[in-house]
Protein backbone atom coordinates (compact mmCIF):
# COMPACT_ATOMS: atom_id res chain seq x y z
CA UNK A 1 0.00 0.00 0.00
CA UNK A 2 1.19 3.34 -0.97
CA UNK A 3 0.91 6.76 0.96
CA UNK A 4 1.52 10.35 0.86
CA UNK A 5 2.08 12.29 3.73
CA UNK A 6 1.27 16.60 3.29
CA UNK A 7 3.77 18.10 5.24
CA UNK A 8 7.06 17.09 7.05
CA UNK A 9 5.68 18.55 10.43
CA UNK A 10 6.49 16.65 13.46
CA UNK A 11 2.71 14.76 12.85
CA UNK A 12 3.83 13.92 9.71
CA UNK A 13 7.29 12.97 10.63
CA UNK A 14 5.26 10.26 13.64
CA UNK A 15 2.81 9.55 11.07
CA UNK A 16 5.78 8.14 8.44
CA UNK A 17 7.35 6.02 10.61
CA UNK A 18 3.98 4.28 12.30
CA UNK A 19 3.00 3.86 8.51
CA UNK A 20 6.60 2.67 7.36
CA UNK A 21 6.43 0.25 10.36
CA UNK A 22 3.24 -1.11 9.59
CA UNK A 23 4.73 -2.24 5.91
CA UNK A 24 3.48 0.64 4.05
CA UNK A 25 5.44 2.82 0.98
CA UNK A 26 5.85 6.30 2.38
CA UNK A 27 6.29 9.29 0.95
CA UNK A 28 6.66 12.84 2.60
CA UNK A 29 6.04 16.19 0.31
CA UNK A 30 7.24 18.91 2.24
CA UNK A 31 6.92 22.68 0.86
CA UNK A 32 9.99 23.56 2.71
CA UNK A 33 13.61 22.73 2.14
CA UNK A 34 14.03 21.58 5.23
CA UNK A 35 11.63 19.08 7.96
CA UNK A 36 10.26 19.96 11.21
CA UNK A 37 7.70 22.75 10.21
CA UNK A 38 7.74 24.73 13.15
CA UNK A 39 9.73 22.72 14.83
CA UNK A 40 13.48 23.72 12.73
CA UNK A 41 16.22 25.72 13.98
CA UNK A 42 18.48 28.51 12.03
CA UNK A 43 21.42 30.19 12.81
CA UNK A 44 22.54 33.89 12.88
CA UNK A 45 26.20 35.33 12.83
CA UNK A 46 27.91 38.35 15.07
CA UNK A 47 30.00 40.73 13.41
CA UNK A 48 33.15 38.81 14.71
CA UNK A 49 32.08 35.51 13.13
CA UNK A 50 30.77 34.12 16.57
CA UNK A 51 27.37 31.87 15.67
CA UNK A 52 24.48 32.06 17.15
CA UNK A 53 21.73 28.92 16.90
CA UNK A 54 18.28 28.85 17.92
CA UNK A 55 15.83 26.53 17.65
CA UNK A 56 12.94 28.13 15.57
CA UNK A 57 9.39 27.23 17.39
CA UNK A 58 9.26 25.42 20.27
CA UNK A 59 11.55 25.44 23.51
CA UNK A 60 9.73 23.22 25.95
CA UNK A 61 9.75 19.64 25.14
CA UNK A 62 7.26 17.19 27.62
CA UNK A 63 6.45 13.48 27.36
CA UNK A 64 9.51 12.53 25.93
CA UNK A 65 8.29 8.84 26.17
CA UNK A 66 6.21 9.69 23.10
CA UNK A 67 8.85 10.24 20.90
CA UNK A 68 10.69 6.86 22.80
CA UNK A 69 7.34 4.72 21.43
CA UNK A 70 8.33 5.66 17.55
CA UNK A 71 11.79 4.03 18.15
CA UNK A 72 10.58 1.32 20.14
CA UNK A 73 7.79 0.51 17.64
CA UNK A 74 10.18 0.40 14.68
CA UNK A 75 12.41 -2.34 17.04
CA UNK A 76 15.35 0.37 18.11
CA UNK A 77 16.87 2.17 21.04
CA UNK A 78 15.49 5.83 21.43
CA UNK A 79 19.28 6.32 22.89
CA UNK A 80 20.66 5.37 20.00
CA UNK A 81 18.96 8.14 17.34
CA UNK A 82 18.23 10.74 20.66
CA UNK A 83 19.58 11.82 24.38
CA UNK A 84 17.27 14.06 26.94
CA UNK A 85 17.68 15.16 30.55
CA UNK A 86 15.30 15.99 32.50
CA UNK A 87 15.13 19.29 33.96
CA UNK A 88 15.58 20.42 38.00
CA UNK A 89 14.30 23.60 37.60
CA UNK A 90 10.93 24.32 35.54
CA UNK A 91 11.02 28.12 34.87
CA UNK A 92 12.48 31.10 37.13
CA UNK A 93 9.50 33.80 37.08
CA UNK A 94 10.40 37.26 37.22
CA UNK A 95 8.22 40.81 38.28
CA UNK A 96 8.65 44.08 37.74
CA UNK A 97 8.56 45.07 41.50
CA UNK A 98 11.41 42.36 41.68
CA UNK A 99 9.73 39.48 43.21
CA UNK A 100 11.69 36.27 42.02
CA UNK A 101 10.56 32.73 42.26
CA UNK A 102 11.62 29.49 40.41
CA UNK A 103 9.55 26.61 40.49
CA UNK A 104 11.35 23.47 40.93
CA UNK A 105 10.55 20.30 39.51
CA UNK A 106 11.00 18.39 43.03
CA UNK A 107 7.58 19.37 44.56
CA UNK A 108 8.29 20.32 48.07
CA UNK A 109 11.29 22.16 47.18
CA UNK A 110 8.90 24.04 44.78
CA UNK A 111 6.09 24.35 47.92
CA UNK A 112 8.48 25.85 50.07
CA UNK A 113 9.63 28.25 47.46
CA UNK A 114 5.69 29.47 47.07
CA UNK A 115 5.74 29.76 50.92
CA UNK A 116 9.08 31.84 51.12
CA UNK A 117 8.67 33.84 48.69
CA UNK A 118 4.77 34.61 48.37
CA UNK A 119 3.47 33.60 51.40
CA UNK A 120 1.17 31.17 50.28
CA UNK A 121 0.69 27.77 52.16
CA UNK A 122 2.57 25.33 50.16
CA UNK A 123 0.09 22.36 50.82
CA UNK A 124 -2.28 24.55 48.11
CA UNK A 125 0.77 23.86 45.29
CA UNK A 126 0.60 20.53 46.23
CA UNK A 127 -3.19 20.65 46.15
CA UNK A 128 -3.31 22.13 42.87
CA UNK A 129 -0.98 19.16 41.02
CA UNK A 130 -2.45 16.52 42.73
CA UNK A 131 -5.75 18.17 40.89
CA UNK A 132 -4.09 18.28 37.76
CA UNK A 133 -2.66 14.64 38.09
CA UNK A 134 -6.25 13.55 38.54
CA UNK A 135 -8.22 15.73 35.63
CA UNK A 136 -5.58 14.03 33.57
CA UNK A 137 -5.54 10.44 34.59
CA UNK A 138 -9.44 10.75 33.67
CA UNK A 139 -9.44 12.64 30.66
CA UNK A 140 -6.12 11.00 28.89
CA UNK A 141 -7.34 7.67 27.50
CA UNK A 142 -10.54 9.58 26.30
CA UNK A 143 -9.60 12.60 24.71
CA UNK A 144 -6.05 12.57 24.02
CA UNK A 145 -5.29 9.10 22.44
CA UNK A 146 -8.54 8.43 20.78
CA UNK A 147 -10.92 9.76 18.27
CA UNK A 148 -13.80 11.55 19.86
CA UNK A 149 -15.32 11.51 16.32
CA UNK A 150 -15.73 7.65 17.06
CA UNK A 151 -19.08 6.40 18.74
CA UNK A 152 -16.56 3.19 20.65
CA UNK A 153 -14.96 6.32 22.41
CA UNK A 154 -17.96 7.19 24.32
CA UNK A 155 -19.09 3.31 25.31
CA UNK A 156 -16.55 1.60 27.86
CA UNK A 157 -15.04 1.87 30.99
CA UNK A 158 -12.33 4.82 30.18
CA UNK A 159 -15.99 6.97 29.24
CA UNK A 160 -17.91 5.82 32.24
CA UNK A 161 -15.14 6.98 34.58
CA UNK A 162 -15.40 10.59 32.40
CA UNK A 163 -19.26 10.80 32.78
CA UNK A 164 -18.24 10.20 36.72
CA UNK A 165 -15.85 12.05 37.03
CA UNK A 166 -17.52 15.19 35.59
CA UNK A 167 -18.18 17.54 38.17
CA UNK A 168 -14.40 17.45 38.83
CA UNK A 169 -12.59 18.49 35.48
CA UNK A 170 -13.86 22.17 35.80
CA UNK A 171 -15.91 22.25 32.47
CA UNK A 172 -18.17 24.75 34.12
CA UNK A 173 -15.36 27.30 35.80
CA UNK A 174 -12.82 29.15 33.93
CA UNK A 175 -8.91 28.35 34.62
CA UNK A 176 -8.74 32.23 36.02
CA UNK A 177 -11.66 31.41 38.42
CA UNK A 178 -10.62 28.16 39.51
CA UNK A 179 -6.98 29.32 40.20
CA UNK A 180 -8.35 32.14 42.30
CA UNK A 181 -10.33 29.81 44.61
CA UNK A 182 -7.28 27.84 45.05
CA UNK A 183 -4.61 30.24 45.78
CA UNK A 184 -4.41 33.49 47.99
CA UNK A 185 -1.82 35.03 46.55
CA UNK A 186 -2.35 37.24 42.88
CA UNK A 187 1.48 35.85 41.35
CA UNK A 188 0.51 32.41 41.93
CA UNK A 189 -2.93 32.78 40.10
CA UNK A 190 -1.24 34.59 37.24
CA UNK A 191 1.90 31.72 37.53
CA UNK A 192 -1.09 29.15 37.10
CA UNK A 193 -3.27 30.65 34.58
CA UNK A 194 0.13 31.60 31.94
CA UNK A 195 -0.50 27.40 30.92
CA UNK A 196 -3.94 28.46 29.18
CA UNK A 197 -1.06 30.24 27.02
CA UNK A 198 0.28 26.10 26.02
CA UNK A 199 -2.28 26.05 23.89
CA UNK A 200 -2.77 29.35 22.79
CA UNK A 201 -6.46 30.20 25.15
CA UNK A 202 -6.93 32.97 27.33
CA UNK A 203 -6.76 31.90 31.04
CA UNK A 204 -9.98 34.24 31.19
CA UNK A 205 -12.41 32.43 29.19
CA UNK A 206 -11.13 28.88 28.66
CA UNK A 207 -12.27 26.22 31.25
CA UNK A 208 -10.28 24.93 33.98
CA UNK A 209 -9.82 21.40 32.29
CA UNK A 210 -7.04 23.42 30.95
CA UNK A 211 -5.23 22.60 34.80
CA UNK A 212 -4.20 19.55 33.52
CA UNK A 213 -1.29 21.08 31.77
CA UNK A 214 0.55 21.72 34.54
CA UNK A 215 0.72 18.07 35.10
CA UNK A 216 2.67 17.14 31.84
CA UNK A 217 5.92 19.54 33.40
CA UNK A 218 5.77 19.31 37.26
CA UNK A 219 4.15 15.90 37.57
CA UNK A 220 5.60 14.22 34.41
CA UNK A 221 8.73 16.62 33.88
CA UNK A 222 9.95 19.40 31.76
CA UNK A 223 12.94 17.94 29.47
CA UNK A 224 15.44 19.45 27.62
CA UNK A 225 16.83 17.69 24.35
CA UNK A 226 20.69 17.79 25.08
CA UNK A 227 21.63 18.22 21.14
CA UNK A 228 18.24 21.05 20.95
CA UNK A 229 14.79 20.77 20.02
CA UNK A 230 15.30 20.47 15.99
CA UNK A 231 17.37 16.75 17.43
CA UNK A 232 13.29 15.63 17.82
CA UNK A 233 12.58 16.35 14.63
CA UNK A 234 16.12 15.32 13.35
CA UNK A 235 16.59 12.04 14.76
CA UNK A 236 12.39 11.14 13.53
CA UNK A 237 13.67 12.00 10.23
CA UNK A 238 16.50 9.64 10.42
CA UNK A 239 14.55 7.21 11.74
CA UNK A 240 11.52 7.64 9.53
CA UNK A 241 14.51 6.82 6.65
CA UNK A 242 16.34 4.16 8.20
CA UNK A 243 12.67 2.48 7.90
CA UNK A 244 12.55 3.56 3.89
CA UNK A 245 10.49 6.72 4.14
CA UNK A 246 11.23 8.97 1.17
CA UNK A 247 11.35 12.95 1.85
CA UNK A 248 10.80 15.33 -0.94
CA UNK A 249 11.45 18.82 0.30
CA UNK A 250 10.71 22.06 -1.99
CA UNK A 251 8.23 20.18 -3.00
CA UNK A 252 4.67 21.88 -2.34
CA UNK A 253 1.08 19.56 -2.72
CA UNK A 254 -1.30 21.76 -4.54
CA UNK A 255 -4.79 19.34 -4.77
CA UNK A 256 -5.93 16.16 -2.84
CA UNK A 257 -7.13 14.57 -6.35
CA UNK A 258 -10.97 12.42 -5.24
CA UNK A 259 -12.79 10.41 -6.86
CA UNK A 260 -16.63 10.33 -6.12
CA UNK A 261 -15.87 9.21 -2.26
CA UNK A 262 -11.95 8.16 -2.85
CA UNK A 263 -8.86 10.20 -2.86
CA UNK A 264 -6.62 8.79 -5.81
CA UNK A 265 -4.06 10.82 -5.11
CA UNK A 266 -1.71 14.32 -5.19
CA UNK A 267 -0.97 17.05 -7.46
CA UNK A 268 2.50 18.31 -6.63
CA UNK A 269 3.56 21.62 -8.20
CA UNK A 270 7.52 21.19 -8.67
CA UNK A 271 8.84 24.14 -7.24
CA UNK A 272 12.26 22.26 -7.99
CA UNK A 273 11.75 23.06 -11.48
CA UNK A 274 11.25 27.00 -11.04
CA UNK A 275 13.81 28.35 -13.24
CA UNK A 276 15.01 31.07 -15.56
CA UNK A 277 13.74 32.08 -17.52
CA UNK A 278 10.72 31.64 -14.99
CA UNK A 279 8.56 29.16 -16.29
CA UNK A 280 5.04 28.19 -14.48
CA UNK A 281 5.53 25.04 -12.34
CA UNK A 282 4.85 21.68 -13.74
CA UNK A 283 1.65 19.73 -11.70
CA UNK A 284 2.21 16.51 -11.37
CA UNK A 285 -0.48 14.07 -10.22
CA UNK A 286 1.03 10.98 -7.59
CA UNK A 287 -1.17 8.30 -6.91
CA UNK A 288 -1.74 6.97 -3.56
CA UNK A 289 -3.71 4.39 -1.54
CA UNK A 290 -4.63 6.70 1.00
CA UNK A 291 -3.07 10.17 2.00
CA UNK A 292 -2.92 12.04 5.78
CA UNK A 293 -2.70 15.44 6.04
CA UNK A 294 -0.87 17.63 8.48
CA UNK A 295 -1.26 20.72 6.56
CA UNK A 296 -3.56 23.12 8.71
CA UNK A 297 -7.05 21.88 8.31
CA UNK A 298 -8.31 25.36 7.14
CA UNK A 299 -6.12 25.52 4.29
CA UNK A 300 -6.50 21.93 3.45
CA UNK A 301 -9.74 22.34 2.81
CA UNK A 302 -9.44 25.87 1.39
CA UNK A 303 -6.51 25.58 -1.07
CA UNK A 304 -6.34 21.56 -1.84
CA UNK A 305 -10.18 20.25 -1.38
CA UNK A 306 -11.82 23.75 -2.44
CA UNK A 307 -14.20 21.55 -4.34
CA UNK A 308 -15.02 19.21 -1.48
CA UNK A 309 -17.79 19.82 1.18
CA UNK A 310 -16.40 22.72 3.49
CA UNK A 311 -16.91 21.81 7.37
CA UNK A 312 -17.10 25.65 7.47
CA UNK A 313 -18.55 25.28 11.58
CA UNK A 314 -15.33 23.77 12.23
CA UNK A 315 -13.03 25.68 9.88
CA UNK A 316 -14.02 28.83 11.15
CA UNK A 317 -13.85 28.61 14.63
CA UNK A 318 -11.83 31.28 16.29
CA UNK A 319 -7.79 30.35 16.20
CA UNK A 320 -5.87 30.13 19.03
CA UNK A 321 -3.27 33.13 19.94
CA UNK A 322 0.02 33.59 17.73
CA UNK A 323 3.74 34.66 18.88
CA UNK A 324 6.03 37.42 17.68
CA UNK A 325 9.64 35.78 18.38
CA UNK A 326 12.77 37.96 18.68
CA UNK A 327 15.62 35.50 18.14
CA UNK A 328 18.64 37.69 19.83
CA UNK A 329 22.07 37.58 19.99
CA UNK A 330 23.56 38.52 23.16
CA UNK A 331 27.06 39.74 23.86
CA UNK A 332 27.02 38.86 27.71
CA UNK A 333 26.37 35.98 30.09
CA UNK A 334 23.41 36.51 32.73
CA UNK A 335 23.64 34.23 36.08
CA UNK A 336 20.28 34.66 37.01
CA UNK A 337 18.66 33.71 34.08
CA UNK A 338 18.18 29.85 33.08
CA UNK A 339 16.69 27.84 29.75
CA UNK A 340 13.02 29.09 31.07
CA UNK A 341 12.37 32.39 32.26
CA UNK A 342 9.29 34.53 32.73
CA UNK A 343 8.84 38.15 32.95
CA UNK A 344 5.25 38.94 34.13
CA UNK A 345 3.16 41.54 32.89
CA UNK A 346 1.63 44.01 35.40
CA UNK A 347 -1.90 43.04 34.47
CA UNK A 348 -2.59 39.97 33.14
CA UNK A 349 -6.29 40.51 32.85
CA UNK A 350 -5.61 43.27 30.45
CA UNK A 351 -3.24 41.57 28.79
CA UNK A 352 -5.37 38.65 27.62
CA UNK A 353 -7.93 41.19 26.70
CA UNK A 354 -6.02 43.23 24.58
CA UNK A 355 -4.80 39.75 22.98
CA UNK A 356 -7.84 38.13 22.35
CA UNK A 357 -10.34 40.91 22.26
CA UNK A 358 -9.08 43.47 20.58
CA UNK A 359 -6.38 41.70 18.59
CA UNK A 360 -3.46 43.80 19.76
CA UNK A 361 -0.83 43.01 21.68
CA UNK A 362 -0.09 44.96 25.20
CA UNK A 363 1.85 47.35 26.56
CA UNK A 364 3.32 45.68 29.39
CA UNK A 365 4.14 41.82 27.72
CA UNK A 366 4.48 39.14 29.54
CA UNK A 367 7.86 37.82 28.50
CA UNK A 368 9.21 34.44 28.19
CA UNK A 369 13.22 34.14 27.56
CA UNK A 370 14.46 31.00 26.68
CA UNK A 371 18.11 30.17 26.13
CA UNK A 372 19.28 27.48 25.33
CA UNK A 373 22.80 28.06 25.62
CA UNK A 374 22.43 27.26 29.39
CA UNK A 375 22.41 23.89 28.91
CA UNK A 376 23.82 23.64 24.86
CA UNK A 377 27.12 26.10 25.73
CA UNK A 378 27.71 25.75 21.77
CA UNK A 379 24.54 27.42 20.90
CA UNK A 380 26.45 30.91 21.38
CA UNK A 381 29.88 32.00 21.29
CA UNK A 382 32.15 32.08 25.02
CA UNK A 383 30.74 34.34 27.40
CA UNK A 384 27.64 35.18 25.48
CA UNK A 385 23.89 33.87 25.23
CA UNK A 386 21.16 33.26 22.51
CA UNK A 387 17.93 34.82 23.41
CA UNK A 388 14.76 33.50 22.19
CA UNK A 389 11.98 36.05 23.28
CA UNK A 390 8.73 34.92 22.40
CA UNK A 391 5.37 36.99 23.38
CA UNK A 392 1.86 36.02 22.84
CA UNK A 393 -0.04 37.77 19.97
CA UNK A 394 -3.05 37.89 18.64
CA UNK A 395 -3.48 35.72 15.65
CA UNK A 396 -3.06 37.71 12.31
CA UNK A 397 -5.98 39.19 10.94
CA UNK A 398 -4.30 41.94 9.04
CA UNK A 399 -2.69 44.09 11.78
CA UNK A 400 0.06 46.64 11.14
CA UNK A 401 2.64 43.93 12.15
CA UNK A 402 5.58 46.22 11.27
CA UNK A 403 4.35 48.96 13.72
CA UNK A 404 3.91 45.91 16.28
CA UNK A 405 6.71 44.94 15.93
CA UNK A 406 8.68 48.03 16.43
CA UNK A 407 6.49 48.99 19.49
CA UNK A 408 6.86 45.53 21.05
CA UNK A 409 10.71 45.73 20.52
CA UNK A 410 11.29 49.50 22.55
CA UNK A 411 8.58 47.90 25.27
CA UNK A 412 10.68 44.32 25.78
CA UNK A 413 13.99 46.30 26.15
CA UNK A 414 12.56 48.28 28.61
CA UNK A 415 10.81 45.61 30.48
CA UNK A 416 13.86 43.44 31.23
CA UNK A 417 16.19 46.29 31.52
CA UNK A 418 14.34 47.11 34.40
CA UNK A 419 14.24 44.06 36.01
CA UNK A 420 17.53 42.94 35.12
CA UNK A 421 19.06 46.65 35.56
CA UNK A 422 21.53 46.40 32.60
CA UNK A 423 20.40 48.18 29.72
CA UNK A 424 19.75 45.45 27.23
CA UNK A 425 19.67 47.28 24.23
CA UNK A 426 23.32 47.42 23.41
CA UNK A 427 24.04 43.98 24.54
CA UNK A 428 21.98 43.02 20.70
CA UNK A 429 24.67 41.78 17.94
CA UNK A 430 22.79 39.99 16.03
CA UNK A 431 18.96 39.98 15.27
CA UNK A 432 16.01 37.84 13.50
CA UNK A 433 12.14 38.06 14.09
CA UNK A 434 8.94 35.80 13.29
CA UNK A 435 5.16 37.04 13.14
CA UNK A 436 2.20 35.34 13.11
CA UNK A 437 2.55 36.46 9.03
CA UNK A 438 5.87 34.83 8.59
CA UNK A 439 4.45 31.76 11.09
CA UNK A 440 1.40 31.21 8.25
CA UNK A 441 4.02 31.77 5.67
CA UNK A 442 6.67 28.91 6.56
CA UNK A 443 3.84 26.84 7.69
CA UNK A 444 0.93 27.33 6.47
CA UNK A 445 -1.24 27.85 9.66
CA UNK A 446 -4.06 29.43 9.25
CA UNK A 447 -3.97 33.31 10.76
CA UNK A 448 -0.30 32.70 12.01
CA UNK A 449 -2.02 30.11 14.70
CA UNK A 450 0.31 28.58 17.37
CA UNK A 451 -2.15 25.59 17.87
CA UNK A 452 -5.03 26.00 15.26
CA UNK A 453 -8.48 26.55 17.21
CA UNK A 454 -8.54 28.00 20.79
CA UNK A 455 -9.53 26.50 23.33
CA UNK A 456 -11.62 29.46 24.99
CA UNK A 457 -14.90 27.50 25.29
CA UNK A 458 -15.75 24.23 26.71
CA UNK A 459 -16.72 22.24 23.20
CA UNK A 460 -13.76 23.30 21.95
CA UNK A 461 -12.11 19.59 21.95
CA UNK A 462 -15.60 18.56 20.14
CA UNK A 463 -14.92 21.73 17.12
CA UNK A 464 -11.69 20.30 15.93
CA UNK A 465 -11.29 18.94 13.00
CA UNK A 466 -11.46 14.86 13.48
CA UNK A 467 -8.28 12.81 12.13
CA UNK A 468 -10.39 11.09 9.49
CA UNK A 469 -12.44 12.87 7.00
CA UNK A 470 -15.93 12.14 7.30
CA UNK A 471 -16.11 12.64 2.99
CA UNK A 472 -13.71 10.34 1.49
CA UNK A 473 -12.88 7.05 3.00
CA UNK A 474 -8.68 7.05 2.34
CA UNK A 475 -8.55 10.48 4.28
CA UNK A 476 -6.63 11.35 6.98
CA UNK A 477 -5.37 14.64 9.16
CA UNK A 478 -2.80 15.48 11.46
CA UNK A 479 -0.93 17.75 13.16
CA UNK A 480 -1.77 21.02 15.60
CA UNK A 481 -4.79 22.29 13.89
CA UNK A 482 -7.31 19.12 14.76
CA UNK A 483 -7.79 16.40 17.09
CA UNK A 484 -6.63 16.39 19.84
CA UNK A 485 -4.68 19.64 19.76
CA UNK A 486 -1.41 21.66 19.08
CA UNK A 487 2.13 21.20 20.84
CA UNK A 488 4.25 18.69 20.27
CA UNK A 489 2.89 15.72 22.10
CA UNK A 490 -0.60 16.35 20.79
CA UNK A 491 0.56 16.03 17.59
CA UNK A 492 2.14 12.75 18.26
CA UNK A 493 -0.95 11.66 19.53
CA UNK A 494 -2.71 12.76 16.43
CA UNK A 495 -0.23 10.32 14.15
CA UNK A 496 -1.18 8.04 16.67
CA UNK A 497 -4.73 8.31 16.33
CA UNK A 498 -4.75 8.69 12.39
CA UNK A 499 -2.49 5.38 12.14
CA UNK A 500 -4.92 3.54 14.26
CA UNK A 501 -7.84 4.71 12.31
CA UNK A 502 -6.50 3.33 9.12
CA UNK A 503 -5.33 0.30 10.64
CA UNK A 504 -8.89 -0.72 12.07
CA UNK A 505 -10.20 -0.03 8.08
CA UNK A 506 -7.66 -1.97 6.42
P1 LIG B 1 3.82 22.14 11.45
O1 LIG B 1 5.01 22.40 12.28
O2 LIG B 1 2.74 23.15 11.45
O3 LIG B 1 4.33 21.88 9.99
C1 LIG B 1 3.48 21.65 8.90
C2 LIG B 1 4.38 21.37 7.72
O4 LIG B 1 3.58 21.10 6.59
C3 LIG B 1 5.27 22.57 7.37
O5 LIG B 1 6.60 22.14 7.28
C4 LIG B 1 4.71 23.04 6.04
O6 LIG B 1 5.72 23.59 5.19
C5 LIG B 1 4.17 21.75 5.48
N1 LIG B 1 3.12 22.00 4.51
C6 LIG B 1 1.98 22.72 4.68
N2 LIG B 1 1.25 22.71 3.57
C7 LIG B 1 1.92 21.98 2.66
C8 LIG B 1 1.68 21.60 1.31
N3 LIG B 1 0.57 21.99 0.66
N4 LIG B 1 2.59 20.82 0.68
C9 LIG B 1 3.71 20.40 1.31
N5 LIG B 1 4.01 20.75 2.59
C10 LIG B 1 3.12 21.51 3.25
N6 LIG B 1 4.86 23.18 21.23
C11 LIG B 1 5.39 22.57 22.32
O7 LIG B 1 5.10 21.38 22.55
N7 LIG B 1 6.22 23.22 23.17
C12 LIG B 1 6.58 24.52 22.97
O8 LIG B 1 7.36 25.10 23.72
C13 LIG B 1 6.04 25.20 21.84
N8 LIG B 1 6.38 26.48 21.57
C14 LIG B 1 6.09 27.02 20.33
C15 LIG B 1 6.66 28.25 19.98
C16 LIG B 1 6.47 28.75 18.71
C17 LIG B 1 7.10 30.06 18.34
C18 LIG B 1 5.70 28.03 17.78
C19 LIG B 1 5.53 28.55 16.36
C20 LIG B 1 5.08 26.84 18.14
C21 LIG B 1 5.28 26.31 19.43
N9 LIG B 1 4.74 25.08 19.83
C22 LIG B 1 5.18 24.47 20.97
C23 LIG B 1 3.72 24.41 19.00
C24 LIG B 1 4.36 23.32 18.14
O9 LIG B 1 5.47 23.83 17.47
C25 LIG B 1 3.35 22.86 17.10
O10 LIG B 1 2.12 22.49 17.70
C26 LIG B 1 3.86 21.66 16.30
O11 LIG B 1 5.23 21.75 16.01
C27 LIG B 1 3.03 21.61 15.02
O12 LIG B 1 3.40 20.49 14.28
P2 LIG B 1 2.56 20.00 13.04
O13 LIG B 1 2.79 18.55 12.90
O14 LIG B 1 1.15 20.47 13.17
O15 LIG B 1 3.23 20.69 11.78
Amino acid sequence: MKAAIIGAGIAGIASSIRLAVKGYEVDVYEANAYPGGKLSTFANTAADGGLYRFDAGPSLFTMPELVDDLFRIAGCNPADYFDYIRLDETCRYFWDDGTRLTAWADHTRFAREVETVLGEPGQHLLDQLADSALKYDVTEKLFLHRSLHKLGTWIGRDALRGYLNLPKLGVFSTMNAANERRFQHPKLVQLFNRYATYNGSDPYQTPATLNIIPHLEYNIGAFFPKKGMVSITDSLVQLAMDLGVRFHFNTRVDEIVTEGKQVIGVRIADLRLKSLPPSPPTPRLLPFDLVISNMDVVNAFRKLLPNANQPERILRQPKSSSGLIFYWGINREFAELDLHNIFFSNDYRAEFHHLFNQHKLYDDPTIYLNITSKHKPDDAPAGRENWFILLNAPNNTGQDWDGIIAEARQNVIRKLSHVLGVEVASLIETESVLDPRSIEARTSSSQGALYGNSSNNRFAAFLRHANFSHQFSNLYFVGGSVHPGGGIPLCLLSAKIATELIDAQV
